[in-house]
This record gives C-alpha cells, sequence and structure tokens, in this order.
C-alpha cells in the first residue's frame, strides 16, 4: 500500500470524525438516519472518503447475513462504522457498497466552510 492523500471535501455539510476530525462524507450522500451500529444510531452513506477497510466478515444482522468489512479513520485508525460487500437477501442488495457510520463517533465539520 502506497502513501494516501487525505481529501478535504468541500459542500454546505460535511461529516469529520470525532476524534482527529479528518473529513469523511457529504451530508448529502447520506441516505438513511435510521441504521443502528455497535453505539447506537448510525448513517447509512453512499460515499465515504478518508477511511481504510478491514478484513471481510460475515455478520448475522437483524436485516439477514452480510459480508461487510469495518471502516477506519486513515488519519487516526478508529473504528467507524462498516461498508456491505455482499447482501444475501434481495430486498438489501442496495446497501452493497454503501457505508456505515457511527453518529456516535462522527462530528458536524460543517462549520469549516462558515
Ligand atoms: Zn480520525
Amino acid at each position: 500500500m502506497g502513501y494516501m492523500h487525505k481529501v478535504f471535501l468541500s459542500g454546505s455539510g460535511i461529516y469529520g470524525c470525532s476524534n482527529c476530525g479528518t473529513h469523511l462524507a457529504l451530508k448529502d450522500k447520506v441516505t438513511s438516519k435510521l441504521y443502528t451500529g455497535q453505539y447506537g444510531r448510525a448513517y447509512l452513506v453512499d460515499e465515504v472518503t478518508n477511511v481504510r477497510a478491514g478484513e471481510a466478515d460475515k455478520r448475522s444482522m437483524t436485516t439477514g447475513v452480510h459480508i461487510v468489512r469495518d471502516i477506519m479513520c486513515m488519519e487516526c485508525n478508529r473504528y467507524l462504522g462498516w461498508t456491505y460487500i455482499t447482501a444475501f437477501s434481495a430486498d438489501q442488495k442496495f446497501k452493497e457498497g454503501k457505508f456505515i457510520l457511527e453518529k456516535e463517533l462522527i462530528c458536524d465539520r460543517s462549520r469549516d466552510w462558515d
């Protein structure tokens, strides 16, 4: 793995890592705020940046079995959520390639651009 450049997002609403502030996602890319993570409420997001993914892991969730990878902040290595690799039930397929960000572990970085 080579050196990864950190991406700075610009937009009206940005979420960042609550630990180090690294930009993670545009608020526009959040498609649902009704998910549940290990730390409570979690967001389903179309596109996340500045993260690295862990090993693929098969997990049984309330919505069925999924293959997921945990995602960690590229800067401080803190756990942030996971990304869906494979969903086994047809009605969950829309989640493949999307990300879960745990609300407790992210912060609002929109003020950077005020
Ligand atoms: Zn971080």
